[in-house]
């Protein structure tokens, strides 16, 4: 009776164990193609043997530890199915089998004295294949030596078995040049179009970050064409991109105003200014005809309600960032970093940004946006500002 319920409690415990670590289990069925269906121990003469039906010929590493003495033997793509392990016998006190990580089956023996390894071989062949390990008693000085010569067999052999770990992911930027096509954009005091500016700006910014080498490039476009709004949104995000951002530059009527500005989302403008801005950009989509209906203020309010946290977070580092790699090349807006309610910032997991490079409406920035060099200056500062942010969030992915 007590045996009974003492059996009973070890098969609990086992399942309890399973649902534990489902991954590792569903690793180890994934993996293991070759069940092990029995295991004997023998002992004969000086000789113990174990002998394990594995149905297949497995692959196997074998290495002797010291302190306790043990025999270990490691079994990549095997699943165990043989029952309970074998009771101890002759020169081995003890059999143990367990997962040692997701695939590899470990078979312990834990030794009742030094042994020597006389025999360690698949015999048969196909479906018959038997794993035979074969000790001999041996003394303490052959055991030890055996085990350090393992030592260093074993770190190999454990290096080989672990998988190579996977290339480090390279993060992707959308870049999306405001405007385009139908869609001019803010319109200058030289009558330059603003949707011109942000692919000549775009480009430029993508030959930076190409040439870093730190971060993959994506577009929204890359010609001179009419991109809606939320297909910008979609674009990021079917395409996977770790990050939003989005290229501009203003127009006001008072021409005097001048500087660049970084923005992003928020349900409340942060200022009048932030959110004539704003609703000038969303406007672009009414260049998209009656077929796209606007986002109305009840759905606008459900997506920002989804817009997590930490994207919003993300969002905020990188536009400091940006603020504070501009803020060193060129004139900035007072309260550089606006919030206002733009409809290219709301996706919900990418953090995302939109940089006004400046005023095309003033002169002077006008002037310095059709200038090679000055978008080359603000193509540079913007690259910074990525590459920066994703060397925080990576520092912040590994420490946690
Ligand atoms: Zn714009």
């Amino acid at each position: 009776m007590r045996r009974g319920f003492g059996r009973r409690f070890v098969v609990m415990a086992g399942v309890r164990a399973t649902l534990v670590l489902p991954a590792a289990t569903l690793a180890t069925r994934a993996l293991a193609t070759i069940q092990a269906t029995g295991a004997t121990l023998t002992h004969e003469g000086a000789t113990t043997e174990l002998a394990l039906a594995t149905g297949e010929a497995p692959r196997f590493s074998l290495f002797t530890l010291a302190n306790p003495p043990r025999v270990v033997i490691d079994l990549p793509g095997l699943a165990w199915a043989g029952g309970e392990p074998p009771a101890g016998a002759g020169l081995v006190r003890g059999v143990r089998v367990g997962l040692n990580r997701p695939g590899v089956t470990r078979v312990v023996l834990d030794l009742a004295r030094p042994v020597a390894v006389a025999r360690a071989e698949i015999a048969g062949t196909g479906r018959g294949a038997t794993l035979l390990i074969a000790l001999n008693p041996a003394s303490q000085s052959i055991f030890l030596r055996q085990t350090a010569g393992n030592d260093q067999a074993q770190a190999v052999q454990e290096a080989a078995a672990r998988p190579p770990p996977p290339p480090p992911r390279v993060p992707l930027v959308m870049i999306d040049p405001g405007h385009g096509g139908r869609d001019p954009g803010a319109i200058g005091a030289r009558r330059t179009h603003e949707k011109h500016i942000t692919l000549s700006a775009a480009a430029e910014l993508r030959r930076v970050l190409e040439r870093g080498g730190k971060v993959r490039v994506a577009m929204t476009r890359t010609r001179d064409v009419f991109v809606p709004l939320p297909d910008r949104v979609r674009a990021a995000q079917k395409a996977g991109a770790d990050l939003f951002v989005s290229i501009h530059a203003d127009a006001l009527d008072d021409r005097s105003v001048r500087g660049a500005s970084v923005y992003t989302l928020s349900e409340r403008a942060s200022d009048p200014l932030a959110e004539r801005v704003a609703r000038n950009e969303n406007g672009a989509d009414r260049f998209a005809g009656p077929a796209f209906a606007d986002v109305s203020p009840e759905a606008a309010q459900i997506l920002i309600s989804l817009v997590r946290r930490d994207t919003l977070n993300g969002s905020a580092r990188m536009a400091r960032a940006t603020v504070a790699n501009l803020s060193r090349e060129v004139p900035m807006l007072p309260n550089s970093h606006r919030f206002a309610g733009f409809m290219v910032l709301k996706a919900p997991d990418i953090p995302s940004v939109l940089v006004e490079m400046g005023f095309i409406s003033n002169r002077t920035d006008e002037a310095l946006l059709r200038r090679p060099e000055h978008r080359r200056v603000l193509a540079a500062a913007m690259g910074r500002a990525i590459e920066g942010w994703f060397g925080e969030v990576g520092a912040i992915q590994t420490a946690g």
